[in-house]
């Protein structure tokens, strides 16, 4: 474990680092502050000093780059069901984000360093907000949870989701997305709701959501039948 009081982004320190084989995975980077967070296609992770849990964890897989598609998804669980231990009711929506209430209380981000020989490296990013002071979530477009102020003590969370994350990557090593697809859909913010996938602004699906299926993609019950979502960058909302 490594913290650092600043940087622009956990991910991109750790990826730069894997590139240049500067470390032995798993390392964890944790930074007290954050001014360059990032998101999915270049969106922005917002984060404040003191507000928010920020940090990175490098995992080397013995698995090829298709077989970690689903790895987001593992790692929703593991910060879910942490959080659900610690009392706070958190959900999630596919394909990546932790709600509570319906808002967004932490983003995941997972990106992948140049494979090594045996290995694929990927790097999983997360930000939690302990707090959303007026300053922070004047930057966010969307709404926002914060943590329950008892539930916000950082070093014993960190640990706890460190602990969680650890045995998901094992577990996801072993048996891929499938081993989470149960637990995933137990946790299931939007099952049974009505939601549009898009892709920018063009809805690609409408329909109701019913879950994942064993490789991870959305199940949608569209008035055309059925239909199987796959993560790339779409996004999802309720209509
Ligand atoms: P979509 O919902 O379109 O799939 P996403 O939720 O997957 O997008 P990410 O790329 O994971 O988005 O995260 C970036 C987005 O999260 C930002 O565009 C912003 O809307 C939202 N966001 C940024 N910072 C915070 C924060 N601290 N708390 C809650 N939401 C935030």
């Amino acid at each position: 474990i490594e913290t650092v009081p600043e940087t622009g982004s956990t991910n991109a320190d750790l990826l730069a680092r894997a590139a240049q084989r500067d470390f032995d995975a798993p390392l964890l980077l944790a930074a007290e502050s954050q001014h360059a967070g990032r998101g999915r296609a270049g969106r922005t992770w917002h984060s404040a000093p003191g507000s928010s849990l920020t940090f990175s964890l490098a995992w080397p897989f013995r698995r090829s780059l298709p077989q970690l598609v689903g790895l987001p998804l593992a790692v929703g669980v593991a910060v879910a069901e942490t959080l659900n231990a610690l009392g706070v009711a958190a959900r999630l929506k596919w394909p990546n984000d932790v709600l509570l209430e319906g808002e967004k209380l932490a983003g995941i981000l997972v990106e992948i360093a140049p494979p090594g020989e045996d290995r694929v490296t990927a790097v999983i990013g997360i930000g939690i907000n302990l707090a959303l002071p007026p300053e922070l979530r004047s930057r966010i477009d969307r709404p926002a949870a914060a943590l329950p102020s008892l539930q916000a003590d950082r070093n014993a969370l960190l640990a706890a989701l460190l602990n969680a994350l650890a045995e998901a990557c094992v577990e996801f090593e072993a048996g891929g997305v499938a081993a989470f697809a149960a637990r995933w859909n137990a946790l299931h913010a939007w099952r049974g709701e009505r939601v549009a996938v898009l892709d920018g602004a063009r809805t690609l699906h409408q329909g109701m959501a019913a879950g994942i299926d064993d490789s991870g993609r959305l199940l949608l019950d569209t008035d055309a039948g059925r239909v199987a979502v796959l993560s790339g960058d779409v996004s999802l909302r309720r209509a």
